[in-house]
């Protein structure tokens, strides 16, 4: 199949999309400022720019934090497909026993019943040994289940490993303007450009962005749960008297533990826009929802000089808590550093094709919170719209079960 497809975005999306592809057998080129192969770098300015999501992503394979249409299918074939990852054993994939824990009653999430292993805490408040909980006597609700995982720095050398092993073609360009792309001879144009994705051509659904202000506990060894014996992660939402957002709405602190540290999360801060220059150059300014409490200042991860970043006290003092009576370990005696990223939150994930000046363009962007979750099943959706334009016949069912086959 002769037909070559260039991707813009050199994130998980772009990625992921270009390896889904070669796997049907199409030549692709990837155009990117960011990669995702390249680690955080006092030395390159760009290189902890906050709006570069995947660079912050722990990450979770959970549908939250987005939108997008036929949502059960998507939840169904990113499982299959990070099962596919897990098993390899060289894809940085695992999975582990998730807590989404709440202090007060809490209908469970749609999506949860589909997870491996789902269970639901007691509904009387009282918890279960080895749950995550802040305080003795606190009460407790929520669920559990087995969560594929995807430890970043890992994960994210495989897949760029994978891209290039397949014979996609790298080409770090720079930002790339419409008429740079344009004029650039492919059959299609597939746009993976992330929270930059809506500037090319246009976009006129709305869509903001969503700060994640996070710590990295540099610590070496992953912790086990000291009751269970397992390998564990939470998201927690402690009463609102404890840690909110603006106008009294409820907030959450997570933890990941990874190979290179373990995450805490976090800030799920809005704002309808940024200000600063699209290509990057310059660090864009938060213009949006501030936190208004007590903050602690670390070294911001990947910056020259002695920069800091003002980080919610809460994310210290909860994390601290939860993850000592988890694990027993407490972090305050571990060296931690903090990062921001933004998510780009569109009102539905974009997955469409138009046409563009004669050219056929193809959108897979504004993944909020779950882009590394919905990053294979977009890619086939988006392998199933150019395998359309250029009248190969593949249904989604079909491209799947390819793209399994040949990542197995
Ligand atoms: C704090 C935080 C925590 C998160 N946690 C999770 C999680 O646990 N699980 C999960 O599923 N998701 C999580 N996410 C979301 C996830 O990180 C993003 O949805 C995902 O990384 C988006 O990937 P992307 O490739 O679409 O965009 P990006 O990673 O932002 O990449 C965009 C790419 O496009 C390139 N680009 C754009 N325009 C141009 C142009 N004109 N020319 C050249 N290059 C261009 C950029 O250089 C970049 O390479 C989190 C996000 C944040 C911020």
């Amino acid at each position: 199949m002769a037909a070559e497809v260039v991707i813009v975005g050199g994130g998980v999306s772009g990625v992921t999309t270009g390896i889904v592809l070669q796997l049907l057998g199409y030549q692709t080129r990837l155009l990117c400022q960011h990669w995702i192969g390249d680690t955080l770098n006092a030395t390159r300015p760009d290189s902890c720019e906050p709006r570069f999501a995947s660079q912050y992503a722990a990450a979770s394979v959970i549908p939250h934090s987005a939108a997008i249409t036929d949502e059960s299918w998507h939840l169904h074939a990113s499982l299959r497909l990070f099962e596919v990852l897990r098993s390899r054993g060289d894809a940085g994939v695992r999975t582990q026993r998730h807590y989404e824990i709440f202090e007060w009653p809490q209908l469970v999430a749609s999506y949860a019943e589909a997870m491996p292993g789902y269970h639901v805490l007691p509904v009387n408040g009282k918890g279960e040994p080895g749950v995550p909980r802040r305080a003795d006597g606190v009460p407790v609700y929520g669920w559990s289940f087995q969560a594929y995982f995807a430890d970043m720095p890992r994960y994210c050398e495989f897949l760029s490993g994978l891209y290039c092993r397949l014979g996609g073609k790298l080409e770090k360009t720079g930002f790339c303007d419409v008429d740079t792309l344009m004029a650039i001879r492919a059959s299609v144009i597939v746009n993976c450009g992330g929270a930059w994705g809506r500037t090319l051509w246009g976009d006129a659904c709305s869509s903001r962005y969503v700060r994640g202000i996070l710590v990295r506990a540099h610590a070496g060894d992953i912790p086990r749960n000291q009751t269970t014996g397992e390998i564990c992660s939470y998201n927690y939402h402690p009463a609102v008297s404890v840690y909110c957002r603006s106008r009294g709405r409820p907030a959450d602190v997570y933890f990941y533990p990874r190979s290179d540290g373990w995450i805490l999360g976090g800030t799920r801060l809005e704002s309808t826009e940024l200000s600063g220059s699209e290509a990057s150059d310059v660090r864009p300014v938060w213009q949006g929802e501030t936190w208004r409490g007590p903050v602690v200042r670390l070294p911001l991860e990947g910056s020259e000089d002695r920069v800091e970043l003002a980080v919610p006290e809460p994310i210290l003092t909860l994390n601290r808590e939860l993850i000592r009576r988890l694990t027993g370990v407490d972090v305050n005696d571990i060296r931690l550093t903090a990062a921001e990223g933004f998510r780009h939150q569109r009102q539905t994930v974009r997955l469409e094709s138009e046409t563009q000046h004669g050219r056929s363009v193809m959108h897979n962007y504004g993944h909020g919170g779950a882009g590394i979750t919905l990053s294979w099943s977009c890619a086939i959706k988006v392998a199933e719209l150019v395998c359309d334009h250029v009248g190969a016949c593949a249904d989604l069912r079909h491209i799947e079960t390819q793209v399994r086959a040949g990542l197995a």
